[in-house]
């Protein structure tokens, strides 16, 4: 797991090379703090999204599933800074469907990490994708990065959306789910 007592140090430290007084009051318990934190955001390292796809349902229909606007909140690795905003996962079910919250609990598995937009978006639709051997599946990411609104260029509200695509997933079917989303 996390080792705080490391973290505790490290933040210390960089408060120091700030030039910052880490025993100052409204200092002092940070460094304790952000090691919680960095626990908090870091837990899907040690979760697993095969176990929250494990329970199935039948369903022999095959139409679509949309589960939209599920909020989250992850780390740049580049940056250490938050970046966050809305999943929106798409299936086209091949004889099983999940219980709908199993699908923000695969979010999470994913967002609590270090991570890029990109490859949390890739890595929700493989779970996906080897758990549940859908038709297909559709995940979009839309995000904002505080490493790029909060420093840099400071666009703030600027979002970067990504896609990710497993399987048969038709042109028109993408457009529906994305005008769903809009
Ligand atoms: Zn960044």
């Amino acid at each position: 797991m996390v080792d705080k007592n490391r973290i505790e140090k490290a933040v210390a430290e960089i408060l120091l090379a700030i030039g910052e007084d880490p025993n100052r009051e409204g200092l002092k318990d940070t460094p304790e703090r952000v090691a919680r934190m960095y626990e908090e955001l870091t837990a899907g390292y040690h979760d697993n999204a095969s176990e929250h796809l494990s329970r199935t349902f039948g369903e022999s229909r095959g139409e679509l599933v949309l589960e939209k606007d599920i909020a989250f909140s992850s780390m740049c690795e580049h940056h250490l800074m938050p970046f966050f905003g809305k999943v929106h996962v798409a299936y086209i079910p091949n004889g099983k469907v999940v219980g709908l919250s199993k699908l923000a609990r695969v979010v999470e598995v994913y967002c609590r990490r270090l991570q890029l937009q990109e490859r949390m978006n890739a890595e929700i639709a493989d779970a996906i994708w080897q758990e549940l051997s859908p038709k297909g599946v559709f995940v979009v990411v839309e995000a904002e990065h505080t490493c790029m609104t909060a420093r840099g260029i400071k666009k703030v509200g600027s979002k970067t959306v990504t896609m990710a695509v497993r399987g048969d997933f038709s042109e028109e079917l993408k457009n529906q789910v994305l005008a769903l989303i809009k």
